[in-house]
């Protein structure tokens, strides 16, 4: 599995403000949509430009490359990923947008789905998984295994904070999906937080704690 961390003092210096309790959320969603778009940026370097015949302006026809596959699809996952959707849509607008919802069974601790609502012909797309919080990976994985279901080949997922243990679940699971976080933290707490983190990445969010 690759782990990209985007290492770079604009993200850093982001990050720790986000870590700040002081943060409100007005601030605190916005500096998620400016870290997002930053991770995009990273996240895209890859994609496929072709050779396609443009209009100049001076009336002639110009042989320029150009990103022409299916647009990619981000999949939020419920609730903090959705506080990551305008940071990708800032850098790629045209994404499709896939939503999936989990929540923790409390008797068997696992995600259970509760919602999903994929774009039209998810399997010839690229999948960005947003999930603010990579701390156990359980949702994460569930995420890219109904995915992968679905069909599709190419999963990459992008996170403001990972654990080590969610990394490593997800090289068990999943060693063909990249995750690309703005920073690896130390660990996870008895509750399952990250640490040192920045909290309920949703709370914080949507100002509901
Ligand atoms: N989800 C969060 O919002 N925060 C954590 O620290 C771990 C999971």
């Amino acid at each position: 599995m690759t782990v990209r961390p985007v290492s770079h003092p604009v993200i850093t210096h982001k990050i720790n403000m986000l870590r700040d309790i002081g943060t409100k959320p007005k601030d605190f969603r916005q500096i998620v949509t400016e870290v997002t778009s930053l991770l995009t940026y990273e996240a895209t370097r890859d994609l496929t430009l072709e050779k396609t015949i443009i209009n100049e302006w001076q009336g002639g026809q110009m042989e320029v490359e150009m990103f022409l596959e299916e647009d990619p699809s981000i999949v939020p996952i419920f609730r903090a990923g959705i506080g990551m959707q305008e940071g990708f849509l800032s850098i790629i607008p045209n994404a499709k947008i896939s939503y999936i919802g989990y929540y923790r069974d409390e008797e068997t601790l696992r995600p259970k789905q509760y919602y999903a609502k994929l774009a039209e012909n998810v399997q010839n797309r690229r999948n960005y998984v947003l999930d603010p919080m990579l701390a156990t990976g359980g949702t994460t994985s569930a995420v890219c295994s109904l995915l992968k279901k679905a069909g599709v080949k190419s999963i990459k997922v992008l996170c403001i904070l990972a654990a080590p243990e969610g990394l490593a679940k997800m090289e068990r699971d999943h060693p063909d999906v990249e995750i690309i976080p703005a920073v690896i933290d130390e660990c996870l707490n008895e509750k399952g937080y990250i640490m040192p983190g920045l909290g309920d990445a949703g709370d914080r969010l949507f100002g509901t704690r």
